[in-house]
């Protein structure tokens, strides 16, 4: 029997979904007009985007025209905190985050810090979490934002952004929230949660790659200044000729997630149980996270084995050591490391992260096939672990 291949490499990008694929199918062929022109087609293109935003606004609880289109949550952590730190230079050269977070948002920090801000880099306890405690004694009087992610995109811990949020409402701080892990996956109510600014991407719930959002909340203060010039489209927030066909894409998906995020969640939660249940009884396992985390990922260190002969030996199982976007490097994940997991711990590890289409039979594989990879590599070289 040939081997199938079994993706368990969700957190790192979705499938696109069937009335998403249609959607943009549909767009494309029926309009190739460019948005910004003023004719009957560029209209139309006009009002699909404005759909969109619609679809999106729903699934946030918010209005459409605090939405602006990026290229993904990349970008839109970019713009998010880069254009309100520079914005609000002014007020105060503090801004606040964690080690924790996606490159996408540390790395734009390491940026400011060049340009002469200050950060403070909050620690997270043993699981990942940071506490309001401890949040809030990281602000001072000169602090102008604070930036934490809603879910981990390597352990899938869940940050409590309606108590951080509200610390900053009280501090006067701006509040940047990166839901790349988040939006279309647990219930984001943006009409509720003290939140300023949400990055998102469609590509991680089950949208096109290369299409992502900026949430702007309509409240004083609240702006950003461009990080990109051009011809002056979204209110020059974000100019650039908007992609009517992956805009419609991630409207569609926005809609779809809307009406299954609740059983969405009991098909993971039960698949990660039996994943979990599956691999436990594996001598020297760390789980990476909290059990209260999001049950689309699950993080395990192993004593004495190292992380890239493991996922060769798991295939056909493509999961991700350390995060995707680092797995390039040998270093073993920054993000393990800030939870106080030893270098070897976190050479180890694996996420394991599944979605709308792993199924029991497939999570059951890929558990035997690590009991198998952990026994043999350990065969193989025991204790021996550069
Ligand atoms: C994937 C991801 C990003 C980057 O999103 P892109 O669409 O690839 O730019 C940023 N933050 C988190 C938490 C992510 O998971």
């Amino acid at each position: 029997m040939t081997e199938r291949r079994i993706y368990l490499d969700y957190a790192a990008s979705t499938p696109v979904n069937a009335r998403v694929l249609e959607r943009m199918r549909d767009v494309a062929l029926s309009n190739c007009a460019n948005p910004s022109s003023t004719h009957a087609a560029g209209r139309e293109a006009q009002d699909i985007i404005a759909a969109a935003a619609g679809q999106l606004g729903r699934l946030l609880n918010v209005d459409p025209d605090t939405v602006v289109w990026t290229s993904g949550a990349t970008e839109s952590d970019n713009l998010a905190i880069g254009g309100s730190a520079r914005h609000r230079a002014h007020r105060g050269r503090h801004l606040v985050t964690m080690k924790t977070e996606h490159k996408a948002v540390t790395d734009m920090f390491e940026a400011l810090v060049k340009e002469g801000f200050e950060v403070t880099w909050v620690e997270p306890d043993g699981n990942g979490l940071v506490s309001p405690e401890v949040f809030a004694a990281a602000l001072r009087d000169d602090t102008q934002l604070a930036s934490i992610m809603f879910v981990n995109n390597e352990t899938g811990v869940i940050q409590d952004i309606e108590a951080l949020g509200a610390i900053c409402r009280e501090r006067d701080v701006l509040f940047h929230v990166d839901g790349a892990q988040a939006v279309g996956k647990l219930p984001v109510d943006l009409g509720a949660l003290p939140v300023d600014l949400l990055s998102l991407t469609g590509h991680k719930f089950y949208g096109p790659k290369g299409i992502g959002a900026l949430y702007i909340a309509n409240r004083p203060g609240c702006r950003v200044e461009p990080i990109l010039f051009g011809g002056g489209q979204q209110r020059r927030i974000r100019p650039g000729t908007l992609p009517t066909d992956l805009v419609a894409g991630l409207g569609m998906a926005a809609e779809v997630a809307a009406t299954r995020i609740e059983a969405d969640l009991k098909h993971l939660r039960g698949l990660r149980k039996a994943l979990w249940d599956g691999i436990r009884s594996v001598d020297g396992l760390t789980l990476n996270g909290d059990p209260d985390g999001f049950p689309g990922i699950l993080n395990v260190s192993v004593e004495d084995v190292e992380g890239e002969s493991l996922l060769l030996a798991l295939e056909p199982v493509c999961v991700a050591t350390g995060s995707a976007c680092n797995s390039k490097s040998q270093e073993p994940s920054y993000v393990l490391r800030a939870l106080g997991r030893s270098d070897l711990q976190a050479q180890s590890a694996i996420r394991f992260s599944v979605g709308r289409q792993t199924t029991m039979e497939e999570v059951e594989f890929a558990a035997a096939r690590y009991r198998d990879a952990v026994a043999r590599l350990r065969k193989l070289a025991p204790g021996a672990v550069a």
